[in-house]
Parts: C-alpha cells; structure tokens; sequence
C-alpha cells in the first residue's frame, strides 16, 4: 500500500495497513478519531478506547510502558474453545466429553489464573503443570468441581507427594509418567503401601508439529515415552497389580502448530495407541491432545511461522472427528478429550504499550554543498552523488562505497582531517539514499538496496525492554502485530524500525507482520515534539511474562486489568505496579538499604574531605534513596 502525504488518509486504511482484519478480528476496531478499541467480549458495541485507558493511567503518575490486561478476552477465548469443542461433539454424535486444561506455565500471573478459572468455571477448566512449584499453585487455587488437574514435566518423590496432597483435597489429579525413570517412586509407594495417584503416559509420537516448536515432537523429543517404554511400563504396572490406575493417554506436538494436517496425523496414531492399550483390558478414561492451537499472529490465514492455516472451530473438528473415526474402526469407547490450549488462552487478553521517546534518523534531507576547498576524496564522492543516473545507479555507488572505505583508511593514517570526514559521511549517505530511490524503478529489486534501505530507515527509541516483555521475539524471532494506539485518521508518513533501551543491539524489533509478506519496517507518524505517541504490541498474553529476564535491570512493567461494566463504564479492577530499581536490585541479591549506606559513607567522607559541603552530601544521599524507589524506565 502507497501512502503520500497528499492522499485522503482514512481509518479504513489504517485497519487495513495494520492488518486489523487479520490479526485483530474480533478484539480490536479503530474509532472514526483515529483511537484503536479493544472489544473484550468480541461485540462492537462494547468497546474500551486503549488510548484513553493509558492516558488515564498517565494522570494517576502511572507512565509507560504499561501493559494492559482485559480479563474479560480470557473468558471469550475459554468460551470459544469449548464453544468448538461442543458444536464439532455435537456435529459428530461424539459419545463422550471435553475437558480443557490452562497450562499454568503459559501464564502465571495470579490475575489471569484466576480470571480463566472464573471464566473457565462453567467449563470445568483445569490446570496443566509442568513443576512440583505449579502443582503446589494449582493445589491451593480454587479449581472448579470436575475440572482436571494433569501433572506434567520430570516427576520425583516430592513431587508426587505434592500430587498427593491435592488429591486428598478432592481434586481430580493426574499424573502424567514422561519417562520411565519416574516410574519407579510410584512402584516404591505402592510398596510401602501407600496409595499411588490416577497416572497418565505421556507419548512420543512419530507425528511432529510445524512452525517453530515442531522439535516438542517426534522420535528424537526430549518428551514421551516410546512404544517400547510404554508397553515395558505397562508391565511393571501389571506386576504391581497397578493397572487400575492408569486413566489417560498424552501428547504434545509442540506449540502454536502451523498446519492443521500435523495435528490431525498425531490425532490419529495417538488414537491408535488409545485403542490398543484398551484393548488390554485398562480403562483409559482420557485422551490429551496437548497444546499447539496457534494464533493468527500475521493475519494471513496460512502455515508461515506466525500463522495458522485452521480455525478454532476446525481444529476442534478435526480433533473431534479424529478420534471418534479411530475408535469406532477399534470398536472402542470414546474418550474424555482433553486439551491444553494455552496460548490460544492467553494470548490475545492482554497487550504492551510504550512511548516513543526519540527517533534516530534514517533520512537527511539534503547533501553538504561543498567550499572547494576539501579533500579531494569529498570532491569524488561529490562528484559521483551528482553523476547518478537511472541508469547507472548501480556502478555508481559500488564506486562510492569503495570511495567511502578508501576516506575511511585516509582517517585512520591521519591524512583526512574530521570535518572532511563528516562531510564524506554525508556525502555517501546521500548516494545511498538516491540509490535506493532509484533502485526501486527496476522491475525486480536487488537484495543489496533492499538491505541497504532497511540500514537507512528511521528508528524509534521505545520505553521497553525486548528482553523483558517480547522475550519470544528476541529468542525465536516471533513476530507481534505493532501499531500505533492513536493517530489512526493521519496519515503514517515514515517508516521506522524499534529499538528499546536496553544496552544491546539485539533490543530492536525490524520485522513486522503483514498478511502478504514480513515487513522490514512499520508505518508511522512523525513524532510531534512535548506530545506522547504510543504504540501497542499485541497479542503477548502468551508466554512473554513468564520468559521475561531483568537484561540492563528493566524490570516488570506496571500491570493494568481493564474491563468494562454492565454500563459499557472502563473500570480498573487490578493494578500491579511496575518494579522499582531497589526491586531489581534486590533479585540479584543487593539490598536496597546495604546500597545506600556505601552511598552515604562515601558522602560522607568526600564532605569530610571538603570535596563537597554537607549539604551536597546530604542532597545527593536523599536523591540517591528517592531514585531507588523509582520505576526502571525512562520518566515521562
Ligand atoms: N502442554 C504441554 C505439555 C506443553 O509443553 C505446552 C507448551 O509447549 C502446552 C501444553 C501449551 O501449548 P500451547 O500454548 O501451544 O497451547
């Protein structure tokens, strides 16, 4: 899409810019003023203006980055899931029940836990874990009657003891076997006799997912049992006289699974394997699917890595349909299906928003007029800046690029002075601008100007941390939907990369979802100076949190629940205020009060020292104090 500044400029094409109808279906929408609304229970008639809620937020001293919670999404996105499940049930005289798991590592955050378990309760949502610390969490919460609690990850003796403490609280535990080894402080408790747990077996499937989580399956995962494991735990089991207590069949192919062939292919064979362990007479009440339904990250409805090529409701089908076609060929029954969507969940309740606080920039205006007095390597480079054409643009700045190295070895030998410099610099920055332009009246594009032009875009410098709220773009290169929050009724007229405030080169985001292609930049509006300009980072409810490190000591942003009252009223119903210094420090094992006091003596004795007045010292000292207390990121 080409936008000049000249053009009518409406909302319309801002929705379709930022791929609103993509991504955004259903949750977002944008105001006739140019303000994007997030729609928490999916209507358009009951809409929260995200700009007004930070703005809000901005008066009451909170600044960004923020992020914003809108709980009531959770409760959308659990009613959708088993909304699928029931109609595809429904659909295809499926003879038994679904029951969905939250897996608790998604998200940990008390507000979202316990908001899926309100919103889950008329859905018998249960919990996932993967630790004997999430089974411990899971144990306490108020988990609705009949919802399941699967007990993942690598289990020991405590770790059972945990389990076995939730089910004397009258919850339904299931303990998932990952690998043999585990088996053996059960067969010690059966011994002792002590009661065991209801168990499950994780599988190793031959099936793997897609996208960027397929090693979770497979023959060489780290997870699940072989068929050769499980028939030898079977057996052990049977020595024991232990069959009894197996219940539930499990495997995971990975997360956010691109297509939804991959999904149906592990349906099938972990169905198969469902059959045939029933069919050695153990009653197997379950069968988990796992996790892996994607998001629609991009928008583009396709198996790119930040796509899917299904919809819930089909995933649920084909879940659905699977299994009841593999069990009526075994002529056995059909299971309780179990889920354990998570990202699904939790990704599209919540979302980032920061400030543009500077804007490197990528684009001079006009080349230097040179005196005729300089160096003869800026007359050359000034020369070619003029003699570039059409058509030898090409030649022209391979040229100047060997002129810009030859200036640089010049400066190095002390034979160019610094201003010649500066205005050699500028002079190659202008070719490269103009080569650029040129480039782009060829029919096929060269990857060296495409290259070259993203190294000339603006940057904006946002107040966040990469490494502390987009974990996943950073580590795995996964892409959110960024945009800005207001100013949707203008027209975006520069095109700019992210970089955060951390210390670190990787802390830049310049790839950008677009349904058709990855984008190497994104549309926005000139910054206006002493006015904020917000952007949004989407859908992060999933993972980011929980991944999140203290890189530079940036640490968790202020936390905002937002949601909307029976009167369309926005109410805040829970605030988390962001980390202080003192706060991050403190994770690393400084004491706020021991930094303080070396603060203070070392005051103290430059004042003893006449280096400054006890005044000064005791300035700097209450500074010093007040600053800890502050938020890790850049003032308003
Ligand atoms: N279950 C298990 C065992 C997992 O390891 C994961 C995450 O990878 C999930 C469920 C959740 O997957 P998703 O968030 O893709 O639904």
């Amino acid at each position: 899409m080409n936008i000049s500044i000249t053009d009518r400029f409406r909302v319309e094409d801002a929705a379709e810019l930022y791929g609103l109808d993509g991504w955004g279906r259903r949750y977002f929408a944008i105001s006739p003023e140019g303000r994007l609304q997030f729609q928490p229970e999916g209507q358009p008639d009951r809409q929260i203006d995200v700009c007004t809620v930070v703005e809000t937020l901005r008066e009451r001293g909170f600044s960004a980055p923020v992020l914003l919670r809108f709980p009531q999404a959770l409760g959308t996105q659990v009613d959708t899931l088993a909304g699928a499940f029931a109609a595809a049930i429904n659909e295809y005289n499926y003879c038994s029940t679904y029951r969905p798991v939250f897996p608790i590592k998604v998200n940990h955050q008390r507000s979202v836990v316990e908001g899926l378990l309100r919103f889950g309760q008329r859905h018998s949502l249960g919990l996932e874990v993967g630790s004997r610390s999430e089974l411990m969490l899971a144990a306490a919460l108020d988990t609705p009657k009949d919802s399941l609690i699967i007990c993942n990850g690598f289990k020991d003796a405590e770790y059972l003891a945990t389990a076995s403490i939730a089910s004397r609280l009258g919850k339904r535990v299931i303990v998932v076997i990952e690998k043999p080894f585990e088996l053996e402080p059960l067969l010690a408790l059966a011994r002792d006799g002590k009661p065991i747990p209801q168990l499950g077996f994780r599988l190793r499937l031959q099936a793997r997912g897609s996208g960027m989580w397929e090693k979770s399956g497979g023959f060489a995962s780290k997870f699940g049992l072989t068929t050769a494991e499980l028939v030898d735990c079977l057996g052990q089991l049977k020595e024991h006289g232990l069959l009894d207590a197996v219940r539930l069949l499990h495997f995971h192919i990975g997360s956010q699974v691109t297509e939804i062939r991959k999904i149906k292919a592990a349906v099938e064979e972990a169905t198969r394997v469902y059959s045939r362990v029933c069919k050695l007479g153990i009653e197997v009440r379950y069968l988990d699917v796992g996790g892996g339904l994607g998001i629609d990250y991009d928008g583009s409805r396709t198996s790119s890595d930040a796509s899917v090529n299904y919809s819930v409701q089909e995933y649920a089908n084909d879940v659905v349909f699977g299994i009841s076609e593999v069990c009526e060929q075994e002529n056995v029954p059909h299971p309780i299906i179990v889920s354990e969507s998570g990202r699904m969940l939790a990704a599209h309740h919540s979302m980032l928003v920061t400030d543009v606080r500077g804007v490197i920039s990528g684009v001079e205006q006009s080349p230097p007029r040179l005196a005729g007095n300089e160096h003869q390597i800026v007359k050359d480079l000034d020369e070619i800046y003029r003699e570039m054409t059409v058509k030898n643009f090409r030649e022209t700045y391979h040229d100047g690029l060997e002129y810009r190295d030859q200036m640089h070895s010049l400066f190095r030998l002390g034979m160019l002075g610094l201003e010649d410099r500066a205005l050699a610099e500028r002079l190659f920055f202008a070719i490269a601008v103009r080569a650029v332009a040129h480039s782009k009246t060829a029919k096929f594009v060269a990857d060296e100007f495409l290259e070259l032009e993203t190294k000339l875009q603006d940057k904006y410098i946002c107040n966040f941390s990469v490494f502390q709220s987009l974990p996943d773009h950073w580590a795995l290169d996964q892409l959110f939907p960024v945009m800005p929050i207001h100013r949707l009724d203008e027209p975006p007229t520069r095109r700019a990369s992210l970089v955060d405030i951390t210390c670190d080169s990787d802390g830049e985001i310049d790839k950008f979802v677009d349904p058709r292609k990855i984008k190497g930049a994104l549309d926005l509006h000139p910054v206006i100076n002493g006015q904020p300009y917000y952007l949004g980072f989407m859908l992060v409810g999933a993972y980011q949190e929980t991944m999140g490190d203290l890189h530079n000591l940036f640490g968790c942003v202020h936390d905002f629940s937002v949601e909307l009252d029976r009167n369309g009223e926005v109410r805040t119903t829970h605030t988390s205020t962001g980390e202080t210094a003192a706060e991050t420090l403190r994770c690393f094992g400084y004491s706020g009060s021991d930094l303080i006091e070396q603060v203070e003596t070392r005051l103290q004795e430059a004042a003893r020292a006449d280096d400054m007045s006890p005044e000064e010292a005791t300035g700097l000292a209450e500074s010093y104090r007040r600053q800890l207390g502050l938020y890790t990121y850049l003032d308003k």
